[in-house]
C-alpha cells in the first residue's frame, strides 16, 4: 500500500510521520524525513503509534444512555436540548469543553457555533490547562499571540535555558535538537525545582523554589542593565517601557535576595548571569513549569520583559519560545478556542465582532468572554450551565479537584460527550454519547509549537457509525436552524474559509494570516505541504500593537507562603516519557507500559523517613481536595518537602494513582490557568 505522510497525534513537537498500512487495522510508522520538526525522528510514543490503532474500547455508535441510537435520533435530541437549554436560560446557559486533540477544522466548526450562532463565548479547551499563560503572556508583551520562534532557532543559539520543561520526556524530539546543539558546543541551562533527566544533562541545573521564577529572571534583568547588557536602540525603537518599570523589576533584584527568594547557592545564580551575559544568541524554551502556576502569566512576562530588553528576539537563535504540550494546542488558538479570544487571533473589540458576524454572516455575536475551564467547571456545578458538551478530552480526570468536576457533571441537566474511546471517566456523566473519529481516521489540520501548519491524514476508513468532529458539530447546527452557513461537505471547505477569516479586514495588522490559501483547491488540501505562517515573525522588530512596539510588564515576585502545619508537603505533578494524558491511547501499547508501570510518588528520602515511608512501599497522598494512594519512589532530586506524581492514571486502570483529585481548583487570574505545581499536600 501507498505511503501516507501524516502527523504525530500527541505532542506539540507536531512531528511528521510516513504512515503505510499493512492490513486492515494495522500501520507501519516512521518519522517524516522530510518534515522539518523531526526531520525522520520520532520518540517512543510516536514510534509506538502503529499498536494504538486497534479497536478496542472504541465508541462505535450513538448512544443515549446505555441504548445504541441511530445518528438522526443522537443529533435531534442533541440540538433540541441545547435549543430549549438557549429559548428558556439564554446563550450562555449553555457550554462546550473542547480539546487540544481536535483538528482545526474542528475547532472551528465548534467556535463558529458557539461564538457567532448561540452568541455566547463559553467554548473553552483543555488547552487552557496547557498553555493559556503563555497566550496571556503574549497577548500583553507583543499584542497577539505570537510564539517567536522556531525550532530552527535552536540549531544556532548558544546558550539554550530551559524553564519548567522535562522536554527529555515531554517533548524529546525538541530535546535532541536541544542535545545536538549542546554537542557542537552551546551551553544548556535548566530552571526545574526536580533534578529530571533533562537536568541531568544540563551545564547548570537551578533547583529553584517553585513559584520564584519571577525572582530569578527579574534578578537576571536588572544584572543585565547593571552590566550595560540591555540593548538600547532595540529598546527605543521597537519597545514600550512603562513608567517605573525598572523600579519595580529591581525591587528585591540584588544576587543574595534572589538566592534567598529562590532557595539557589547565589555561586550557582551568578554562573547564570554570566552565561546568559556571554551568550547573546539565547533561547529560552518554556512549558508547564511556567504556565501552570497561580502567577503563570507574569512569570512567562519575566520571560519576555528580559528577551525584549536585551534584544534576544527576532534573530536566528535567540527567543522566547512557549512549547506547547497538545497536538493542535495552537490550531485552538488560532481559530479562537479559547473562552478568552473571539476568532482568527481577534479578541471581543467591537470592531471586531462587527467583522467576524459579518463574515459569517451570524445572527449575533458572543458580547464578552466566555467562562474559562475553571470556571465553566464550576457554573456547572452551581447550575448555571443547563447543557454542555464535552469533546474529546476527560475533565474527570483531567481537571484540578476532578471530585468536584465529577460532582458538578452529575448535576448537570444535559451532558454530551463526543469520544473515540466508550468507557471514560467522564462518560458515566453523559446523557448523549457521540463516536467521533480517531487519530489515524480524521483528516485535517494541525499546528505545532513553531506555528507550523500540517496535515493529518486518515490512513483507515471510519469504523463502525463514527464520524469527524467537524460533521457532528455542522449536524447539530444544521439541525438548530443553520443549515446555511452550516454547509460544509469536507475539510477543506472548513480551511478555505477559515483562511479567509484570517485575512478579512486585517490589513496586515495581525501577523496571523492564511491570506495566501484561501482559494486553496481541494487536491492542493489534500496535497499541503507543512508549513509556517507569519514567517520570521517579528525580525522587523515590528509589533502588532497600536503604535508597532512591544510592551515590557512590570512584574514582581510574590511573596511565597510557608505550606500549612497541616500540609506539611508541596505537590507537583507532570507527565512520564511514556504515557499521553489519561492514557486512553498509550494505555493500549504494551511497550509503553514498560516505562513506568505504576503511578510513583516520588519522594526525598530524608522526607520518606520523616514520613515512615519505605521505597516500594505505598503512600496515600492527602490534600484538601482529595486523596489517593500511590507507590513509593525514593528520590533524591525531589527539593526537601516537595513530592511529584503523574498525571495519567485514571479509576479505568487503577484505584490509586488519581492525582486529579489532588490539586486545587485555582487558576492564574490574567489567563484562567490552573496551578497544578505546588498543591499544599
Ligand atoms: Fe509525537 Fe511529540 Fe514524540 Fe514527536 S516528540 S513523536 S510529536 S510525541
Amino acid at each position: 500500500m501507498a505511503e501516507i505522510r501524516t502527523t504525530c497525534a500527541y505532542c506539540g513537537v507536531g512531528c511528521g510521520i510516513v504512515a503505510k498500512r499493512t492490513g486492515e487495522r494495522s500501520v507501519d510508522i516512521k518519522g517524516d524525513p522530510d518534515h522539518p520538526a523531526n526531520r525522520g525522528k520520532l520518540c517512543s510514543k510516536g514510534t509506538h503509534l502503529g499498536e494504538t490503532v486497534g479497536l478496542e474500547g472504541r465508541l462505535l455508535h450513538p448512544m443515549i444512555g446505555r441504548r445504541r441510537v441511530g445518528w438522526d435520533k443522537a443529533l435531534d435530541l442533541v440540538a433540541r436540548r441545547f435549543c430549549q437549554a438557549i429559548a428558556e436560560h439564554g446563550p450562555d446557559s449553555v457550554a462546550f469543553y473542547v480539546s487540544g486533540q481536535l483538528l482545526t477544522e474542528d475547532y472551528y466548526v465548534a467556535n463558529k457555533l458557539m461564538k457567532g450562532f448561540i452568541g455566547s463565548a463559553n467554548i473553552d479547551t483543555n488547552s487552557r490547562l496547557c498553555m493559556s499563560s503563555a497566550v496571556a503572556g503574549h497577548l500583553r508583551a507583543f499584542g497577539e499571540d505570537i510564539v517567536p520562534a522556531s525550532y530552527d532557532d535552536l540549531d544556532v543559539a548558544d546558550l539554550i535555558v530551559l524553564v519548567g520543561s522535562n522536554a527529555a520526556w515531554c517533548h524529546p524530539i525538541v530535546y535532541q535538537r536541544v542535545r545536538a546543539r549542546c554537542d557542537a558546543g552551546a551551553k544548556l541551562v535548566v530552571i526545574d525545582p526536580r533534578r529530571t533527566e533533562t537536568a541531568e544533562g544540563a551545564d547548570l541545573h537551578l533547583a529553584i523554589r517553585p513559584g520564584s521564577d519571577v525572582a530569578l529572571m527579574n534578578g537576571l534583568l536588572t544584572h543585565c542593565r547593571a552590566e550595560g547588557l540591555l540593548d538600547g536602540a532595540y529598546l527605543e525603537r521597537s519597545v514600550a517601557v512603562p513608567d517605573r518599570f525598572w523600579d519595580t523589576v529591581s525591587e528585591g533584584s540584588d544576587l543574595w535576595s534572589v538566592a534567598r527568594a529562590c532557595d539557589v547557592p547565589a555561586a550557582d545564580l551568578r554562573r547564570f548571569y554570566e552565561l546568559f551575559a556571554c551568550h547573546p544568541r539565547t533561547v529560552t524554551l518554556f512549558s508547564q513549569g511556567i504556565n501552570q502556576s497561580l502567577r503563570g502569566t507574569d512569570q512567562v512576562n519575566a520571560i519576555l520583559n528580559l528577551h525584549l530588553a536585551t534584544g534576544r528576539i527576532g534573530k536566528p537563535g535567540a527567543a522566547p519560545f512557549s512549547i506547547t504540550g497538545q497536538p493542535n494546542a495552537m490550531g485552538g488558538r488560532e481559530v479562537g478556542g479559547l473562552a478568552s479570544s473571539l476568532a482568527a487571533h481577534m479578541d471581543f473589540a467591537p470592531e471586531n465582532r462587527a467583522n467576524v458576524q459579518r463574515f459569517w454572516g451570524a445572527p449575533t455575536i458572543a458580547a464578552k468572554p466566555g467562562l474559562k475551564a475553571v470556571d465553566l467547571f464550576r457554573a456547572v456545578g452551581e447550575g448555571r450551565i443547563k447543557a454542555l458538551w464535552i469533546m474529546a478530552t476527560n475533565p474527570a480526570v483531567s481537571m484540578p479537584d476532578a471530585g468536584a468536576v465529577r460532582d458538578a457533571l452529575a448535576r448537570c441537566p444535559f451532558v454530551v460527550v463526543s469520544d473515540v474511546i466508550s468507557d471514560t471517566d467522564t462518560s458515566p456523566f453523559a446523557h448523549v454519547r457521540l463516536p467521533a473519529a480517531a487519530w489515524g481516521e480524521k483528516d485535517g489540520t494541525v499546528t505545532n509549537s513553531e506555528r507550523r501548519i500540517s496535515r493529518q491524514r486518515a490512513l483507515f476508513t471510519l469504523p463502525g457509525e463514527a464520524r469527524p468532529d467537524w460533521w457532528i458539530v455542522n449536524e447539530v447546527a444544521r439541525r438548530m436552524g443553520w443549515a446555511d452557513a452550516f454547509a460544509y461537505s469536507r475539510p477543506a471547505d472548513i480551511f478555505r474559509e477559515h483562511a479567509r477569516l484570517s485575512a478579512y479586514r486585517n490589513g496586515g495588522a495581525r501577523l496571523f494570516d492564511l491570506s495566501g490559501h484561501v482559494a486553496i483547491g481541494n487536491d492542493a488540501y489534500d496535497a499541503l505541504a507543512p508549513f509556517r505562517w507569519g514567517g520570521e515573525a517579528l525580525a522587523d522588530g515590528v509589533y502588532p500593537t497600536s503604535d508597532g512596539r512591544a510592551r515590557l510588564v512590570p512584574v514582581q515576585q510574590v511573596s511565597l507562603t510557608a505550606p500549612l502545619s497541616k500540609w506539611p508537603l508541596t505537590l507537583n505533578t507532570g507527565r512520564y516519557r511514556d504515557q499521553w494524558h489519561t492514557m486512553s491511547r498509550t494505555g493500549l501499547s504494551p511497550k509503553l507500559a514498560r516505562h513506568r508501570e505504576e503511578p510513583l510518588v516520588e519522594v526525598h528520602p530524608q522526607d520518606a523517613v520523616a514520613f515512615g515511608l519505605r521505597d516500594g512501599g505505598l503512600a496515600r497522598v492527602s490534600t484538601p481536595q482529595g486523596a489517593s494512594l500511590f507507590r513509593v519512589e525514593f528520590a533524591s532530586g525531589q527539593r526537601l518537602g516537595e513530592i511529584f506524581t503523574p498525571i495519567h492514571w485514571t479509576d479505568r486502570q487503577s484505584s490509586g494513582g488519581r492525582t486529579g483529585l489532588l490539586p486545587r481548583a485555582l487558576a492564574d487570574p490574567h489567563s484562567g490557568q490552573p496551578g497544578f505545581k505546588s498543591t499544599p499536600a
